[in-house]
């Protein structure tokens, strides 16, 4: 079983810019795709799962957003970052376009793209990881199992919440984050290694 994390792009990887799909625009906020490649060493799948309810919307066609999709990857792989896999919802329940207008289960904050990646890649959803910016992502985490981590970049202007959408770690930016994530898989190594010393010194 593989430990991975599930990552949104908007606000959370890069800055947000509504609809935007010209690559042309993107930003990556401070060190993340340092923090990614921490991960990679780290033995993560890397997936990002983001809605993208512009093409229901008719603000952009699906075949622009696939060419936003792959200068996305080409520009991570230049930097040594290769995700598992990049998926996205392109529906909204008051589309414009007819057939991506529809309530779906892929659409956050439920878990379908999430519980798909999960099933199609053997991963171990203890292990593993959901980091966004709005409580939508931490619902979907949630709804999936996952741990859930927001970065709070300012994005989330709702603040709805209840049981399914408190995220386990709120913090400020991808680097604490990212901290947050191994600070975690050492304790458990150290917890681990304490019962083994405990056990052979006590027998
Ligand atoms: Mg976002
Ligand atoms: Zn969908």
């Amino acid at each position: 079983m593989n430990k991975a994390v599930f990552l949104d792009k908007d606000g959370t990887l890069i800055n947000n810019i509504p609809f935007n799909i010209d690559f042309r625009f993107v930003k990556f906020y401070p060190d993340v795709l340092y923090c990614l490649r921490v991960f990679q060493e780290q033995d993560y799948k890397l997936f990002l799962v983001t809605n993208q309810s512009g093409i229901a919307l008719g603000r952009f066609r699906e075949k622009d957003f696939f060419k936003y999709r792959k200068n996305f990857l080409i520009h991570l792989e230049k930097n040594g970052i290769y995700l598992t896999d990049f998926v996205y919802c392109p529906h909204h329940p008051d589309g414009a376009i007819a057939r991506y207008s529809r309530q779906c289960k892929c659409r956050k904050p439920h878990s379908g793209m999430i519980d798909d990646l999960i099933k199609t890649y053997k991963i171990n959803r203890e292990t593993s990881w959901m980091i966004g910016d709005i409580l939508d992502d931490a619902e979907a985490g949630i709804r999936a199992n996952l741990n859930t981590i927001m970065v709070d970049n300012g994005t989330e202007n709702e603040w709805y919440v209840n049981d399914l959408r408190r995220p386990e770690f709120i913090v400020n930016n991808f680097v604490e984050a990212t901290k947050v994530i191994v600070d975690v898989e050492m304790q458990k190594l150290t917890d681990e290694l304490d019962i083994i010393t405990t056990e052979r010194f006590n027998n």
